[in-house]
């Protein structure tokens, strides 16, 4: 994958940022790429070596896995970091996804999330609840019988003054959700909606709904002065203004209605992407 460094990172970030530990294992697919918006899994396996990335955008991938890799550390009580595969093939693919923790007193599967407050005062997302429920048909597959599923929610901006001052805000910077745990019928249902949908996006490419595309009614862009791109975007017009004056650099706040911000800041492949640009040219 090309990198680039925009913002001159030092080297050891770099190093770190640039090391990829993940291995998906000998499956065809993993549960990780099911739960993306088909069109965005197609593309990534088609322009994987094309891909660039900012080193300052895979900073807190980074950080996740530091996280992960210390808890799962000493942790003697519970099956930790441990990848299953599908018994046989379903619609052709065998599938495998990596579980962080499971505890086989509570028969409670954990994944952890590196995360932000907005997130957690949110709800679990859909695409955490979809993720749990293959791992739970998995791990029963493999033998593992599952009761409960959780996400511990590590709150990468969390601040206490914030927590004392506004209601629902979350008390700590690591919270416990738990996840709806779907039926055996359910989840096999939602299993095979997945690869149908995966499957055909390998045939002919979907388009993004605006839920896959995060679309939002009101967004506030702090763009460069003469730049298109957003640097960041954000809900709080407060927080974009605070975030220009501690930049270091000229940079403005723009209003924007009906932004995507999937498409604009999240998307990795948002490059290769005719639904995303063919947009913009119309914007
Ligand atoms: S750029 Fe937007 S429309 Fe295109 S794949 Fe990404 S999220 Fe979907």
């Amino acid at each position: 994958m090309p990198w680039t460094n925009n913002y001159n990172l030092p080297e050891p970030i770099v190093r770190a940022v640039q090391r990829d530990t993940y291995n998906p294992g000998i499956s065809d697919v993993t549960v990780t790429r099911l739960i993306l918006p088909p069109r965005i899994a197609i593309l990534q396996e088609r322009f994987r070596a094309k891909i660039v990335e900012d080193v300052a955008d895979g900073f807190f991938r980074m950080l996740g896995k530091c996280v992960h890799k210390l808890l799962e550390e000493k942790d003697s009580e519970a099956v930790v970091e441990k990848r299953l595969y599908s018994s046989e093939r379903l619609q052709g693919l065998i599938v495998s996804g990596q579980i962080d923790r499971y505890d086989p007193k509570t028969r409670t599967i954990q994944d952890y999330k590196l995360t932000t407050v907005y997130s957690a005062m949110n709800g679990a997302k859909a695409e955490w609840v979809g993720q749990l429920n293959l791992l739970a048909l998995l791990a029963r597959e493999n033998g593992w019988p599952v009761d409960n599923l959780e996400v511990i929610l590590l709150l990468r901006d969390h601040s206490k003054t914030q927590g004392e001052r506004q209601p629902n805000y979350p008390p700590s910077p690591v919270i416990r959700m738990p996840v709806e745990l779907f039926s055996e019928e359910r989840a096999e249902w939602f299993l095979n909606s997945r690869l149908q949908a995966y499957l055909s996006a390998r045939m002919k490419l979907p388009p993004c709904s605006l839920e896959e595309r995060w679309v939002r009614s009101n967004v506030f862009a702090v763009l460069k002065p003469g730049g298109k791109r957003a640097v960041r975007l954000f809900e709080d017009e407060a927080e974009a203004v605070k975030f220009t004056k501690g930049a270091g650099e000229s940079l403005i706040v723009q209003k924007r209605g009906g932004a995507a911000v999937r498409c604009e800041s999240y998307c990795p492949v948002n490059q290769f992407c005719d639904q995303w640009n063919g947009r913009q040219e119309q914007d």
